[in-house]
């Protein structure tokens, strides 16, 4: 249901980075590729539609599906595919898309099929993979201010691919119309074109799913990152009654030994123990000790297993060990639970965003 955003080294990336964008660009479209290094694609639209040669300039009508590949007599690519009639969508590989597409060839074979969509036809085909559909409204206005923004400040990550965004957990999971869902889709025309700025800038708009009780601030998370002030670990009491606020999960002894040596980490078995305190978690074993973030412990072990920097106990188990803990996810920025408890509290969307982005100002882009 969530989109699982573990990837801390992108985002640590992305927090350093600057945008594209500024929001007095006249953006009118982002280019999401929908398919890469595909062998080929087929494309239609009830109604017919036309495919136009980027480089000659000519275009040809199609009444039914075509297949696009680097090796068509047909055409040459790139090409830029439109809808002949108003109100019917293009399909790729019959599953229907917003926008015009472009297609080019990839330089590592097969084709990129680009999808050429408005800012907000974009947020309504991630959203429903973000939050339930079936949450408060204003929680889904403030995850959809919140992934509009990310998406902004994302713009051009591939643009040396000849696209802005992938449609992977890599930038934001992007499901076309069939992803739709009309209660998310309300939320972001509620919400239209509204961003979080910072500094005139689109802000990093982090989220995951639970804080476990706090966010915490950036550089406790990711190395090389910084702090900003709308990025402050803060107290966080509206996730604690949510499904995903506890976890608990057993390693056993090897492969925590394993994900400490792929980590460059010399360790002489057996694992002694294991304890943690103040974000370390301290490893005793064979003839020393080492101490490490928890936040980086987490990585090491996989961000499903250990779902949270808050490791509350660590227990001794036959051939393993059992950790427990709170929240999931990286912990930087909204808590997407908690900001459901305070929707459900009657929080407006303006509130909550201000409540996990202190600092940041909510404006028309
Ligand atoms: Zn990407
Ligand atoms: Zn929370």
């Amino acid at each position: 249901m969530f989109l699982r955003r573990f990837l801390g080294v992108v985002f640590l990336l992305l927090l350093c980075s600057g945008a594209r964008a500024a929001p007095a660009d006249p953006l009118k479209t982002l280019l999401v590729a929908i398919l890469t290094n595909a062998p080929s694609a087929w494309v239609d639209c009830e109604g017919g539609f036309d495919v136009k040669e980027l480089q000659s300039g000519k275009v040809l009508r199609f009444k039914e599906a075509v297949k696009i590949s680097p090796e068509s007599q047909v055409f040459r690519l790139p090409v830029r595919v439109t809808s002949r009639v108003k109100g019917r969508f293009l399909t790729v590989n019959t599953l229907r898309y917003r926008g015009a597409l472009i297609i080019r060839k990839a330089s590592k074979g097969g084709v990129h099929v680009i999808d050429d969509i408005e800012l907000d036809d974009y947020v309504k085909g991630i959203l429903p993979r973000e939050a339930g559909a079936g949450w408060p409204s204003e929680a889904l206005k403030s995850q959809a201010v919140a992934s509009r923004t990310f998406a902004l400040r994302s713009l051009g990550r591939h643009a040396s691919e000849g696209y802005d965004l992938c449609s992977t957990v890599h930038c934001q999971v992007f499901g076309g119309l069939e992803s739709e869902d009309e209660r998310t889709n309300r939320a972001v025309a509620d919400t239209h074109n509204e961003i979080l700025l910072y500094k005139g800038n689109p802000a990093g708009t982090f989220f995951f799913s639970n804080c476990g009780g706090r966010t915490l601030d950036p550089v406790d998370v990711w190395e090389r990152s910084e702090n900003v002030p709308y990025l402050r670990s803060i107290r966080c009491d509206f996730c604690r009654s949510a499904p995903h606020h506890f976890w608990e999960n057993t390693v056993s002894a090897e492969d925590i030994a394993a994900a400490l040596i792929r980590a460059r980490i010399v360790v002489v078995p057996p694992l002694k123990s294991i304890r943690v305190s103040a974000g370390n978690v301290l490893i005793r074993y064979g003839t020393g000790q080492v101490k490490l973030r928890a936040a980086r412990f987490r990585a090491m072990l996989g961000a499903n297993i250990i779902r949270s920097a808050h490791i509350d106990k660590v227990k001794r188990s036959g051939g393993g060990f059992v950790f427990s803990g709170r929240g999931w996810g990286h912990g930087v920025g909204m808590c997407q639970e908690g900001a459901k408890g305070k929707a459900e509290k009657g929080a407006g969307y303006a509130k909550i965003l201000k409540f996990y982005y202190p600092g940041a100002k909510l404006e028309k882009f």
